[in-house]
């Protein structure tokens, strides 16, 4: 190669990656595999180091991740988070240990060793936390390395995330680990976002780092985020090892990941990787290697690091699961609201240890940019234990002339019609009586986070509405023990499970009971919050547009589904059931019980360093306020966060009176 077609090369690999990067790092949503990623980024770090002198500082291989451009504020790290190497073999693992025996100046011909710690490599995000008197003040992700965002409100709502430390410290206490998305929460997650039409997530990763960096920590909340702590900075304990930081950070009240070991030597370390390799599935979690580091701290110390990344460690990385297969047909599923998801029924193919058999394909959009059509060969993958994805189509091998699959215009299961709405991906069977939807609704109904009904599930449902022994949520208070019983694989015990734990599922809170409904755009938060503004089901039912576009957090659209939801007659006859089947729920609406604030109106921007806008909002109603959506003349204060927006603005402008979270607090206690 000529030198300017070396330069034009290094050029087009550095523009390639750095856009990879802002997709990856910025907007949580890659443009392209990551194994493809990872092929461009060793060509250039190849071609780099054949010709040093073309390295230039801001090239995607002298850095960590990217630079944040979000309006997060901005947090310059104390020590940088860096990247890690990776290697692809053993080989190469070899090769990294050869390096490190070079750096100490050991002999690797003689029978040398070095303790190392195995970590699983998680698929999830840096964070840094930092404790100051033992109590937590600042989360903030790795961003470039340098300088990261601040989400200490995010963080906080993390339930295993220590907010003050099990044993006092007077230091101030760096730790840094990986927050993720289990696997299950992580598919439940996506199903959610397809049902909705929205946004999918390519990995548990981008959906982890996709939650934590919300603007509205409510939304962080109510994703299912955990954090695993692998290090720690500080100055006091004169601790010698890695291994026994871990250990510390443990007593200090921190989750440090179980399946970490204290290895002798590389070949130990080999057998971990091996052993974790096979059972990784078992994991509720996604990883996608092991981190090997070197214990000994003053060996760390005298390694050092590149410009990317330690010296003293490496990423094993595992292969990702992939495999080819063919695809028999296209059909659609139908979820809860009716919309319509794309599915290759796949010839049965082994992958990740199960046979896999149908790949969703999400929604319009993703089979159109794959274009996978009835006949093809394809590609499917399932990274950690997520739902298996078609990721590419083999068009070599296309010898057919099978047309573009398109949404079928009426639905595949009730034959109604199919509708989609303006600014939504997914297609809509507009039959609310469909099966298909019944039954997601049945399932929604009796999930987790729903009504929590255990030992209801899929296949018990579907048997139930074949039987014609229910045709919604509120028949299964009704049935008799004699009715299960006389089901397919059902005995006398597992009935008697069912029915107690219908039976007990009578008095849930109203946010559970709201969520259970299954209304469009109502989520779990939206749920909570109208379960703190109304006392009944009833009342809700009752609501007005206006009531509802008055509460904060409750838009327009928001809004109209819910009454769409109540004038529907099959809803009406859902709320008279629900009476009828005696199931009440507690209303977490709270009291006036002061009139500090009565008659006052009080508007909040930004976000609260104490407390959740919802709490806040709480706050104002108990003591007689109203809390408003907007500013107008009749605002009597606003209360300031960090991050304000317009509001603040407009507040100057009409004097309104503007306090802190702290003088709020003062007027209300
Ligand atoms: P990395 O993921 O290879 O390794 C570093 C990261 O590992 C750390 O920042 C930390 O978050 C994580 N980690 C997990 N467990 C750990 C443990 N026990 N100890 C220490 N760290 C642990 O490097 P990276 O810089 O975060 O990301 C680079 C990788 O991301 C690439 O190799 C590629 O696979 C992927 N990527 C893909 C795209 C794309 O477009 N598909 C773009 C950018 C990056």
């Amino acid at each position: 190669m000529t030198t300017k077609e070396i330069k034009d090369k290094l050029d087009d690999l550095r523009e390639k990656l750095h856009k990879w990067n802002h997709a990856y790092y910025i907007l949580d949503n890659p443009d392209v595999d990551d194994a493809v990623y990872d092929a461009a980024m060793r060509e250039l770090i190849e071609l780099e180091s054949k010709y040093p002198e073309l390295i230039t500082l801001d090239s995607p291989s002298q850095r960590v991740g990217t630079k944040p451009v979000s309006e997060f504020k901005k947090v310059i790290h104390k020590t940088p988070l860096y990247s890690l190497d990776n290697a692809l073999n053993f080989d190469e693992l070899e090769e990294w240990q050869e390096k490190i025996f070079r750096v100490l100046g050991i002999d690797s011909s003689h029978d040398s060793t070095l303790e190392y710690v195995c970590e699983m490599k998680i698929d999830g995000l840096a964070i840094a936390l930092t404790y100051t008197d033992g109590l937590l003040d600042l989360g903030a992700t790795r961003g470039d390395g340098d300088i990261g965002e601040d989400i200490t409100t995010n963080i906080k709502t993390i339930n295993s995330i220590p907010l003050v430390l099990k044993e006092e410290i007077k230091d101030t206490l760096e730790v840094r680990g990986e927050v993720y998305m289990p696997i299950k929460s992580f598919e439940k997650l996506n199903k959610e976002q397809s049902d909705k039409g929205e946004k999918i997530f390519a990995n548990p990763r981008n959906a982890a780092s996709g939650s934590v960096r919300q603007y509205d920590s409510k939304i962080t909340a109510s994703r299912d985020l955990d954090m695993f702590i692998y290090a720690a900075y500080w100055g006091a304990p004169a601790l010698t090892t890695h291994w026994d930081s871990l250990q510390l950070l443990k007593e200090l009240g921190f989750k440090v990941n179980k399946t970490s070991k204290l290895c002798n030597g590389l070949s130990e370390v080999k057998d971990f990787c091996k052993e974790w390799y096979e059972k990784r599935y078992e994991l509720p979690y996604a990883i996608d290697g092991v981190v090997v580091k070197v214990n000994d701290l003053a060996i760390q110390d005298e390694l050092g690091f590149t410009a990317k990344s330690p010296r003293w460690a490496i990423a094993y990385k595992y292969p990702p699961e992939e495999a080819t297969t063919k695809v028999i047909s296209i059909t659609c599923d139908v979820g809860r609201t009716g919309a319509l998801t794309p599915v290759a029924n796949l010839e049965p193919v082994l992958l990740a240890g199960s046979i896999v058999k149908r790949a969703s394909l999400h929604n319009q959009d993703i089979v159109d940019k794959l274009d996978v059509r009835e006949d093809d060969v394809v590609t499917v993958r399932k990274a950690g234990e997520i739902i298996p994805e078609v990721v590419s189509v083999n068009k070599e091998k296309r010898h057919h002339k099978n047309s573009q699959y398109k949404i079928p215009i009426k639905c595949p299961i009730c034959n109604s019609k199919v509708e989609k709405e303006e600014d939504e991906a997914a297609f809509r069977c507009i039959n609310h009586d469909c099966p298909a939807q019944r039954q997601r609704r049945i399932e929604h109904w009796c999930s987790r986070n729903a009504m929590d009904l255990d030992g209801v599930g899929e296949s018990l449902i579907e048997q139930l509405l074949k039987n014609k022994l229910i045709k919604d949520p509120i028949d299964l208070y009704f049935l008799k023990q004699e009715e299960l019983q006389s089901l397919e694989r059902m005995a006398e015990k597992s009935s008697t499970n069912a029915i107690t734990s219908i039976q007990s599922s009578k008095n849930r809170t109203l946010d559970r009971l709201i969520y259970a409904l299954g209304i469009r755009h109502v989520g779990k938060t939206i749920a909570e919050i109208l379960s703190m503004r109304f006392s009944s089901l009833d009342e809700l039912a009752n609501s007005s547009q206006d009531d509802l576009t008055n509460i904060n957090g409750i838009g327009p659209k928001i809004a109209k589904s819910i009454i769409d939801f109540f004038q529907h007659d099959s809803s009406k006859e859902i709320i008279k059931k629900i009476n009828k089947a005696n199931i009440k729920s507690e209303s977490i609406k709270h009291k006036t019980t002061s009139s500090k604030l009565l008659g006052k109106t009080l508007v909040i921007t930004g976000t609260f360093s104490s407390m959740t806008r919802s709490k806040a909002e709480e706050l104002i109603k108990i003591h007689g306020g109203k809390a408003g959506t907007t500013i107008t003349k009749n605002t009597d204060y606003l209360i300031v966060g960090s991050e304000p927006g317009s509001k603040l603005k407009k507040a100057k402008e009409l004097g309104i009176n503007i306090i802190n979270e702290g003088e709020f607090k003062e007027l209300v206690e």
